[in-house]
């Protein structure tokens, strides 16, 4: 399909969250971006993973839940720009209701990021040599999204096992699964647990 390199992926994650870095050799993007007030572990993890800081691109929230997204703003200081869907924007401001003075969280700010939209997605990351796009898979949040990579695999952060999904959100959640899967969707690798194959997600 592309003559991209092959990717790999490892986790950098902690406190029962996972943090995927995407790598194409040394081009890379990082899927959630650790726990409020731990820039210190995240760094830790990174290094002991071997992955310099620097050669990351983009960081990338799922969402903009606390566990997610808590050090985006830290990250961007540390030097890797914060890449935003547009309709994330609004759950950036809203996710503030959920923190606490000690989580020593950093906000936020929105006139530096790079926001781009879900069609623009894949020529962003094919400029960092992934093979893949960005895809609304809301159900968990309406800010969701996946990052779906042309080998199969993908990031789906909190996006509810269909198994979980409350009444209220049965449907957004199964349509959001069967989008994965008309895509092409293989391999998950969810925001918290081990990696799965994706026929265990869709029943149909
Ligand atoms: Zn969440």
């Amino acid at each position: 399909m592309s003559n991209l390199a092959r990717v790999t992926v490892v986790n950098v994650g902690y406190r029962s969250t996972n943090y995927w870095v995407v790598s194409a050799g040394t081009s890379r993007l990082l899927v959630d971006l650790g726990w409020p007030g731990t820039m210190s572990r995240m760094l830790a993890y990174l290094t002991r993973m071997d992955v310099p800081l620097e050669q990351i691109r983009y960081g990338l929230a799922t969402h903009y839940h606390i566990d997610h997204a808590g050090l985006a703003q830290e990250l961007k200081r540390a030097g890797v720009p914060l890449l935003v869907l547009d309709v994330q924007v609004p759950a950036i401001q809203a996710m503030k209701t959920w923190i606490k003075p000690q989580d020593n969280y950093v906000d936020i700010t929105l006139q530096d990021n790079v926001t781009i939209s879900f069609p623009e997605s894949r020529s962003v990351l094919e400029r960092i040599g992934i093979a893949g796009e960005i895809v609304h898979t809301p159900g968990h949040s309406d800010d969701s999204v996946s990052l779906l990579l042309d080998d199969g695999s993908v990031f789906t952060g909190d996006l509810t096992h269909p198994a979980f999904a409350g009444e209220a959100d049965a449907e957004i959640v199964a349509a959001s699964w069967r989008l994965l899967r008309d895509r092409g969707a293989t391999r998950v690798y969810p925001g918290h647990g081990p990696v799965r194959p994706m026929h265990a997600d869709v029943a149909v």
